[in-house]
């Protein structure tokens, strides 16, 4: 395999990478505040659609803040059931995107579902610059592409927008297009009729999109919401 250094990679594009651990498939980092993710880099054959792509979350961004940390660092604790798999996938990648500090500490175990279990969390320090992430947009839930930022124009990079309450967000082209307020509007209706991909960046608290979901069928069920 030909070695590929992040560094001479041109800017605008997003960067994937591939590992033995997860049979060479292109695999890119998405982030969403402190919230760090692996997604799959395009949507292969068992995946139904463009916005079913983030494969697992790296950390537990409800974890208490740690002041001295870097932006691009994240404490190792993922909630993928292969926990081992996902370490070793951004460890040994072509090209390198991450690598260890050296520095540890315990965290509530982030697969627990009653996060009852302690467990040691190492330091992993994203070496793949910002630009390189693969954006979410945060009405559609579409998701960037390993050819996003090429020349086509249908593939421009998702430009960065203000969602509501929150500053660290990135729309589609499509999206753009129809606007905030049509872009939203569409976005509740997907959360109320429960189409909504729940496996995406932006769903910080899984409860309340669980809640938004209930509220959604309650709707429905009395005949308050058509779809
Ligand atoms: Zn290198
Ligand atoms: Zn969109």
């Amino acid at each position: 395999m030909i070695h590929q250094d992040i560094h001479l990679m041109e800017e605008h594009r997003t960067i994937c990478f591939v590992s033995p651990h997860n049979a060479y498939l292109s695999m890119g980092l998405s982030r969403h505040g402190r919230a760090w993710f692996i997604t799959w880099a395009r949507a292969y054959g068992m995946l139904d659609n463009n916005k079913a792509r983030v494969f697992c979350r790296l950390n537990n961004p409800s974890s208490p803040r740690d002041r001295q940390q870097k932006p691009n660092c994240f404490w190792f604790n993922t909630d993928s059931m292969l926990f081992t798999n996902a370490y070793k996938m951004i460890l040994e990648s072509e090209p390198t995107i991450a690598r260890k500090t050296g520095r540890k500490r315990m965290e509530r175990m982030n697969g627990d579902p009653w996060y009852a279990q302690e467990i040691e969390c190492e330091e992993i320090e994203v070496l793949m610059p910002e630009w390189g992430l693969l954006r979410q947009c945060f009405y559609c839930f579409d998701l960037e592409t390993e050819d996003q930022g090429t020349p086509d124009p249908g593939l421009r990079r998702f430009q960065k927008c203000e969602g509501w309450l929150d500053r660290d967000c990135y729309w589609c082209q499509i999206c753009q297009e129809k606007g905030w307020f049509s872009s939203y509007t569409m976005k509740l209706q997907q959360i109320l009729s429960g189409e909504v991909i729940w496996w995406n960046i932006y769903s910080e608290n899984v409860l309340v999109f669980r809640a938004m979901r209930r509220f959604g069928f309650l709707l429905r069920k009395f005949g308050l919401f058509s779809t």
